[in-house]
């Protein structure tokens, strides 16, 4: 089955997306409309991005001592992209968007993903603009996040330091204002940052004529002393060249100086890069300090920030399920052609007989399931969670308000399920490739390294466990579980009447029911650190638990539309859900027998004995 046969099941069999046409705002969008966009994305994506894959891979980011050269076929992928729309897509028609539901967005921007998840920087330039749309002035957003949406400029996102990395409350980079009249600037009040950021993705190329920096930073109190913690940190707009109020470029670069280009594992199409802010390399106005404009308000950037976490969590989510599935597709197709061996019993035994296929072989079967089960479960988790956002900025207020619950605790698991286990179907689409599967010849093992970076970035694994377990099921009273839990229990009723989902339905309501009892255990002294001593494992169940609710729903929706008959696809996707009832959900028992008495080794260990 296509990927894309895949996708419309999801998209509309499943998630009924051409119904949000019934919506205002996209009344003028129909299933037509909807294909026209998947085809064109899925286009570009064939012919611009994946013949590129490895080339980006090997001739990675280099920087000639004045500029950062990409390979040509980068500037031709990003040119197709910005021609086709996508980075506004979501945006309203008066400035150049679609008015296009997220949920279609994202499922479009899936074919780049599979195709050659590191060409584009493009969701770090729209999700820069979006942030800029929510807390800009009017003339912010008309000259930086409207150029981004036309893709004249790119974006990037400058949170990470050397020394700050998953605690930002530790940001050193510091912002001072400007001189005398320094809040009365038009593009926003005036400052000159100076600090150094780690990591920032597409910090430099020449993909666009300019780059729009967003930076955290903090401005110093009185005694010019930093305020500790994230309440200090504040968001500023930094350009990489100076520009005028008419998005003009004034011909002067502003203090942004590139320190090097980080080499990394995978994920090679995009630069990297050690930014020094404010060293004094490209005074302005004769002096050193980047210029950075303030958005929001003082202290408030983090909040800012987080404004757009969730819809940057799910595309990292997507882009982990994405290289899952590219992989599961490559070792599929390996899988129908390599003839090795011979079948188990008395047939096998005769050297004479031609070899078979090694999709014939149980094992290699069940390294196929495992990837169906990860990857496609993984990619329906991500659009019912791209839905929810558009039930948020849509729906009426009270439906709106139940999917931002949802999300908070949704999101976690769309960002961190798929980074650990479509990067396990990665690893399986390498061992069904045998010795090939591990050199340069095949594709996987690019699909392995690229996707080793989505549980590191967006908050890390630890990171994002401790949030699920510390905040999102607790918060509001635990009523994003309550409400997770009432559309568990909808499926579950649903999927009990049906004999053949019947036994999973009720497996799903104990995993459900314990996940929820082990939240009391984990908490039940009250302090955290004995509570958060296993987040992990408990997320690891928490997010398998959501999997299995994503594919009993799945297959009876797939049962639903053969309505009696059963079609192949519909066979596929209960042998995935079978698959993942019966070798993936009753793993959670190990994993919340820790969570549930607070095995306390890994934390009480001496340092000395490890
Ligand atoms: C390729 C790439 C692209 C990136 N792009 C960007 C970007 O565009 N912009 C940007 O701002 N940043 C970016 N990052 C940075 C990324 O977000 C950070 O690497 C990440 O937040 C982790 O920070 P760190 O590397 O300093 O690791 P650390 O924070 O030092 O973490 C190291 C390990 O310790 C664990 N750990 C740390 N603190 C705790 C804790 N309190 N409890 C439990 N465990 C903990 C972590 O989970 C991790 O396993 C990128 C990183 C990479 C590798």
């Amino acid at each position: 089955m296509s990927y894309r046969d895949t996708l419309d099941f999801l998209l509309y069999d499943w998630l009924h997306a051409e119904r949000l046409n019934e919506r205002q705002r996209f009344a003028d969008h129909s299933r037509e409309t909807f294909d026209a966009v998947l085809d064109t994305c899925e286009r570009i994506a064939r012919e611009k991005y994946a013949p590129a894959n490895r080339t980006v891979d090997v001739e990675e980011p280099h920087f000639d001592g004045e500029k950062v050269i990409l390979p040509r076929a980068t500037h031709e992928a990003h040119a197709a992209f910005v021609e086709s729309g996508m980075m506004a897509a979501a945006q309203d028609y008066d400035i150049g968007g679609m008015q296009l539901p997220y949920t279609v967005q994202a499922a479009a921007n899936s074919f780049f993903a599979m195709a050659s998840v590191s060409i584009g920087s493009n969701m770090l330039t729209s999700g820069n603009a979006n942030l800029l749309m929510v807390h800009g002035t009017e003339m912010q957003k008309q000259v930086f996040a409207l150029n981004e949406f036309s893709g004249r400029w790119a974006g990037t996102m400058c949170l990470s330091e050397p020394q700050a990395g998953s605690s930002l409350s530790d940001v050193a980079t510091r912002a001072v204002p400007d001189g005398e009249g320094f809040e009365n600037d038009p593009l926003g009040p005036r400052y000159r940052l100076k600090g150094n950021k780690m990591w920032i993705s597409a910090g430099d190329h020449e993909l666009t004529e300019n780059i729009v920096h967003i930076v955290l930073a903090k401005i110093p109190d009185a005694e010019g002393k930093l305020i500790p913690g994230v309440k200090g940190i504040s968001l500023f707009i930094v350009p990489k060249k100076m520009v005028d109020t008419e998005g003009r470029l004034t011909g002067e670069r502003n203090d942004v100086a590139l320190a090097g280009l980080n080499h990394k594992l995978g994920w090679r199409g995009t630069t990297n890069t050690l930014l020094n802010f404010g060293e004094g390399k490209y005074p302005v106005d004769g002096k050193a300090g980047a210029v950075g404009y303030l958005v929001g308000k003082p202290g408030q950037g983090l909040a800012c920030m987080f404004h757009m976490m969730n819809e940057a969590r799910i595309g990292v989510g997507t882009a982990a399920v994405m290289l899952g599935m590219a992989g599961y597709h490559a070792s599929l197709d390996y899988a129908k052609n390599r003839p090795q061996g011979r079948p188990v019993g008395p047939a096998g035994k005769d050297a004479t007989r031609p070899q078979v296929r090694i999709i014939e072989h149980a094992d290699v079967r069940r390294m196929l399931l495992a990837q169906k089960a990860y990857c496609e479960g993984a990619l329906a988790l991500q659009l019912y969670c791209a839905r929810l956002v558009d039930e948020q900025k849509t729906g009426r207020p009270e439906a709106a308000d139940d999917a931002r619950l949802l999300l908070e605790v949704l999101t976690p698991i769309a960002k961190s399920w798929p980074s650990e286990w479509c990067l396990e179907a990665n690893s399986l689409a390498i061992q069904i490739h045998g010795g090939y599967g591990y050199t340069r010849d095949f594709p996987v093992e690019q699909y392995w390294r690229d996707n080793r970076l989505n549980m590191i970035h967006e908050g890390t694994h630890g990171i994002q466990a401790a949030d699920l377990l510390g905040r999102k099921v607790l918060m509001e009273g635990g009523k994003g579980l309550q409400l997770l839990g009432a559309r568990v229990q909808e499926t579950i009723a649903r999927a009990a009447a049906r004999p053949e989902l019947a036994g999973f339905a009720d497996a799903l309501g104990q995993a459900f029911g314990r996940v929820t009892a082990a939240i009391q255990a984990a908490w039940s002294t009250g302090n955290p650190a004995e509570a958060l001593v296993n987040a992990v494992p408990y997320m690891q169940a928490f997010g398998h638990m959501v999997l299995a609710w994503m594919w009993l729903d799945v297959a009876d929706k797939a049962i639903e539309k053969d309505n009696g008959a059963t079609s192949v696809s519909t066979t596929g996707r209960l042998g995935a859900a079978t698959y993942f009832f019966r070798y993936e959900l009753p793993k959670i028992g190990a994993w919340l027998n820790v969570v549930e008495s607070r095995e306390p080794v890994c934390a009480d260990l001496p340092e000395d004995a490890f």
